[in-house]
């Protein structure tokens, strides 16, 4: 990737405020230990979102990471942080999705 990921936003737990995540601090001990790297995004959810017009050709577009965990304190899972990269909207969009028909996967069952 031509851009180096960033992070833009980190929150706090949203029922506590505590800023204790359950998957970060896995995380981190391996980190301690030299076997992952510093600063891996880990959560217990990642939702990559591509920003881009469908519209228009576009090579490259931002990409926001959001990633949520659990808070080690309370067990509320929230938004803990937002990263930002670039990406290809190509990659993101599933078939169909920039023109044409999407293809339909073919059930085994009626669904009607
Ligand atoms: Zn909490």
């Amino acid at each position: 990737m031509a851009e180096k990921e960033r992070l833009i936003k980190t929150f706090k737990c949203t029922n506590c405020g505590s800023n204790r995540r359950v998957v970060r601090e896995v995380a981190d001990e391996e980190v301690a230990k030299g076997k992952f790297g510093e600063d891996l995004p880990v959560g217990s959810h990642q939702n990559l979102i591509a920003i881009f017009d469908p519209r228009k050709p576009c090579i490259s577009c931002p990409v926001l990471m959001v990633i949520r965990d659990i808070c080690a304190e309370c067990g509320t899972e929230y938004v803990c942080e937002v990263r930002r990269t670039i990406g290809q909207p190509q990659a993101m969009m599933p078939p169909g999705a920039l023109g044409g028909q999407p293809k339909h996967r073919d059930f085994p069952f009626s669904t009607g």
